[in-house]
């Protein structure tokens, strides 16, 4: 470990750069493919819509017949309704009835709004002005046949999976599921269920991480809790390696307990130890453990249950969905919003505070909550976003632009 500090954009860029998909795929159901990674083009099997089709209720005319600076009298033959369309030809001094929906019929081009038209027996009366075309949907404006309709690298969302039904697709190529294995260390640390112990604390991080990594779309496996030793690292280390594509750890990588860790972590692989220039988090290591097929990431997280939440989302989470096929990985959505806090902030760092987003006189607001401790995970619970500080940015006053990530695009 250098007692340099390492800029949280270059440990982000390591740890991307070390990451790449996962190979297998699988064929699923439309049902089961949300929250997947499309691992093939969705090439359309259709034009969607397949016909050309009225967007209003109203009249079906051929735009020739129509009076340029008068009315025009046409005669209805007959009615298209959605799912069941008019048969016959539009000939000249014609007009269909039609609704939202109903194929074009033959020969008409044109559809005159019903509001705009007015019924006279059979007949129906059309003023000037109705452009050539008019509300009239295009075969194939949605999608032509032979198109690729989803790009591989998607995180299916509910309207991809809308689309891909709306071409009659039943199943998908997507990637299988990253398996991500999820170990506690430390010798403090009780599962749930123990017998409550002396100086012991109840272990949430693997709870915190679980969730986190169930909803970006993992396959969690939980590793326990191992304690602080050498012994015990390595079993639960070695049992993983090979087994899962990522242990993500926590604990156990800060400066006064790294040394065996080290050790151990350099016997079963090849892992790089930082001090990120971030608050909170600081202590981290990252790598690869075993060789070549059967290799595993490694992401050590610090132990402190904010600090283990922050660093999952700054360096975890994109390097995850890289695993996942994602691509591109998006950045999670951020904006500016206006300080009610006061915060102390060190140039030379990146900072991240646990904020409350309020929406007042049509612009955003940002709270602090409360104390911002690393330890103190219920600053989680009732943030609803983190404001992110940057390396350049010095102490924060009232009324000051910070920016902010909502958890919403971010968990
Ligand atoms: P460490 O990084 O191992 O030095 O741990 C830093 C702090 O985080 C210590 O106060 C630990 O007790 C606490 N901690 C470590 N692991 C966990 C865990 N799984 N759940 C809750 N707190 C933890
Ligand atoms: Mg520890």
């Amino acid at each position: 470990m250098t007692d340099r500090f390492t800029p949280v954009a270059d440990a982000r860029a390591h740890i991307l750069a070390a990451c790449s998909p996962v190979r297998g795929t699988q064929r699923v159901p439309l049902r089961d493919a949300l929250g997947r990674v499309l691992a093939a083009d969705v090439i359309s099997p259709v034009s969607v819509p397949p016909h050309d089709n009225s967007a209003m209720d109203g009249y079906a005319v051929r735009h020739a017949d129509l009076s340029a600076d008068g009315d025009t009298r046409l005669f209805i033959v007959g009615q298209a309704f959605a799912g069941h369309g008019w048969a016959g030809e539009v000939a000249a001094g014609q007009a269909v009835r039609i609704m939202t929906g109903a194929v074009m019929p033959a020969g008409a081009d044109t559809i005159v709004i019903q509001e705009t038209a007015r019924l006279d027996g059979d007949t129906v009366i059309v003023p000037p002005g109705q452009k050539a075309g008019q509300h009239r949907r295009r075969a194939g404006e949605d999608l032509r046949a032979g198109e690729p309709a989803l790009r591989t690298g998607r995180l299916l969302r509910p309207a991809d999976i809308g689309l891909a039904a709306s071409l009659g697709i039943p199943e998908l190529t997507v990637r299988r599921r990253v398996r991500v294995g999820v170990l506690s260390t430390g010798d403090e640390v009780m599962s749930i269920g123990d017998a409550p112990r002396e100086g012991g604390i109840y272990d949430s991080n693997r709870y915190t991480l679980t969730g986190m990594l169930t909803r970006l779309g993992c396959e969690v496996v939980d590793l326990g809790v191992a304690r602080d030793t050498r012994e015990a690292l390595s079993a639960a280390l070695e049992s993983a390696v090979g087994e899962v594509d990522a242990i993500i750890t926590s604990g156990g990588v800060s400066v006064g307990e790294a040394d065996f860790v080290r050790e151990i972590l350099a016997s079963l692989g090849e892992v790089t130890f930082w001090k990120i220039a971030m608050k909170p988090g600081r202590p981290m290591a990252f790598g690869k453990l075993g060789r070549g097929e059967r290799s595993t990431l490694l992401f050590g997280l610090p132990g402190n249950p904010v600090a283990t939440m922050v660093t999952f989302h700054f360096f975890a989470r994109d390097a995850l969905l890289k695993l996942m096929g994602v691509s591109p990985v998006a950045a999670p959505i951020h904006f500016a919003a206006l300080s009610d806090t006061a915060m102390k902030k060190q140039p030379g760092r990146t900072e991240y505070q646990r904020g409350i987003l309020e929406l007042r006189d049509g612009q955003w607001h940002v709270a602090v909550t409360g104390a911002q401790g690393s330890g103190i995970l219920r600053s989680m619970c009732d943030a609803n976003c983190i404001i992110v500080l940057g390396d350049d940015c010095g102490n924060v006053a009232v009324g000051d632009a910070v920016n902010v990530i909502p958890f919403e695009g971010l968990i």
